[in-house]
């Protein structure tokens, strides 16, 4: 993955094609043509007629298995969430310790990150 990427190829070739796009939640579907990972630019099939959209204004994609996903976890950068820096959970503050084995370090206890829910770990 190139980290000029604006989007995860990774991410949106792991789902079920083909694919269907909308620019708001309230729109009608249309089949997504291709996607430029690196700008964002896309086609979709609006009645036969190939047309160019940004991805800026796209909402969500639906995949072939009627999965609803929303846009933004297919921009690289959804990952680097501020608060867990994409691991996905973040430290709880307290440490579990073992006492049958005292000789090793205490496991640090970790929360689920509340900033992303932890969807940032989960295509680690
Ligand atoms: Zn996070």
């Amino acid at each position: 993955m190139s980290s000029e990427d604006l989007l995860s190829m990774e991410k949106i070739n792991a789902l079920p094609h083909p694919l269907m796009i909308r620019e708001f939640r309230s729109d009608p579907w249309w089949p997504l043509i291709d996607i430029d990972v690196q700008t964002g630019m896309h086609r979709i099939d609006v009645c036969g007629l190939s047309q160019v959209k940004e991805i800026s204004s796209c909402a969500q994609i639906m995949d072939d298995r009627g999965n609803i996903h929303d846009m933004e976890i297919f921009f690289t950068d959804y990952d680097k969430c501020d608060t867990c820096h994409g691991r996905g959970e973040v430290y709880s503050g307290q440490d579990q310790h073992f006492h049958y084995f005292d000789f090793q370090p205490p496991e640090p206890i970790m929360d689920v990150c509340p900033e992303c829910g932890g969807h940032s770990g989960d295509y680690k």
